[in-house]
């Protein structure tokens, strides 16, 4: 159900917007001050939020503000409640980024049709956010989320000095698979292999998308030989897959490249570490993992360089 949270000092204000729409398919939340509506709005994550501008503890200006500039709260639509408040403070707040305004005393249809109307607005966004983030077929992130995300942890991993560990996989002779059983069965595949990445995924890693038939999941707050483990988790469970598809069966494998961000100087050559080290399991026969810092420091026999 949808939520919305209204925000205003007045508590009889409160209730009139509140009756005002009860009618409507929502659950309807209220915060009284600037202040409460702000823990409110971070802990509910309303898909509304009606705004008084004129409270004396926290403005409705400054909570806007506060709210556009917190990125798990800056697209939640805001829709201003004016009392005796000026264009000025109107125009300020449209501006700051809210949707609408409406003016007191409110009249409850005019009331309830701005609030349908940024609703179906926020749908739109969120299907939007949606299309930019994830990748249709597989439903995990895509290439754009994953940069995005890749950038937040290496900033972090810099404040905090955590290493911060990149696996990059590639179905291998997935080509065979289109060409042997159509592109629909090469699909499945891959939302196979896609299921079965994320299963082994933590809920501070991200599995993602990397493009065709490539795969890479950030794993947040681990060296190299943490994520090691992992991929090696996930090319067993690939391994084992049987995907049935009508009368055949079919099995795939994958490979993996490992790195981890200790002693690298950029998310590039993070993810380049990580390719080469892909790029090794490739040659080495397919069906395996290498990790990055092997690559470059163990010589073939074994003995470092
Ligand atoms: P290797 O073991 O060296 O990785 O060989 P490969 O055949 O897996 O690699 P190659 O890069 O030659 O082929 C990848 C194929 O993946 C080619 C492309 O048609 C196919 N592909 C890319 N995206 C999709 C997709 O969304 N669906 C399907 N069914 N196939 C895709
Ligand atoms: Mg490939
Ligand atoms: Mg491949």
């Amino acid at each position: 159900m949808v939520k919305i949270l209204i925000v205003d000092d007045s508590p009889e204000a409160l209730a009139v917007a509140r009756a005002r729409l009860l009618s409507e398919p929502a659950e309807i939340l209220c915060a009284q001050g600037g202040l409460a509506g702000l823990e409110a709005a971070k802990r509910e994550k309303p898909d509304l939020i009606l705004l008084d501008l004129d409270m004396p503890d926290v403005s409705g200006l400054e909570v806007c503000r506060t709210l556009k500039a917190d990125p798990e709260c800056s697209l939640t639509p805001i829709v201003f409640l004016s009392g005796s408040g000026s264009t000025e403070d109107i125009v300020r707040g449209l501006d700051l980024g809210a949707v609408d305004y409406v003016t007191k005393p409110f009249n409850g249809v005019e009331l309830r049709a701005r609030v349908r109307a940024a609703l179906r607005t926020k749908r739109l966004e969120d299907i939007l956010v949606e299309h930019a983030h994830v990748d249709p077929l597989t439903g995990l992130a895509n290439r754009r989320a994953l940069m995005r995300h890749l950038e937040r942890e290496w900033a972090r991993m810099q404040r905090h000095g955590t290493p911060l560990s990149f696996v990059m996989a590639d179905i291998d002779h997935f080509k065979n698979i289109n060409d042997t059983y159509g592109h629909g069965a090469g699909d499945l595949v891959l939302q196979e292999t896609a299921k079965t990445i994320t299963q082994q995924c933590r809920k501070t890693d991200l599995a993602a998308r990397y493009g065709g038939e490539e795969f890479a999941v950030v794993v947040a707050d681990a060296a190299a030989s943490t994520a090691s483990c992992l991929a090696e988790r996930c090319r067993q469970e690939i391994e084992s897959l049987r995907i049935g598809l009508r009368a055949a069966t079919i099995t795939t494998t994958a490979s993996f490249g490992v790195a981890d961000s200790i002693g690298l100087t950029s998310l590039d050559v993070l993810i380049a570490c990580a390719d080469k080290a892909l790029y090794e399991a490739k040659k080495a026969g397919r069906n395996a993992v290498r990790v990055h810092e092997m690559v470059e420091f163990v010589e073939p026999n074994g003995m470092p360089s």
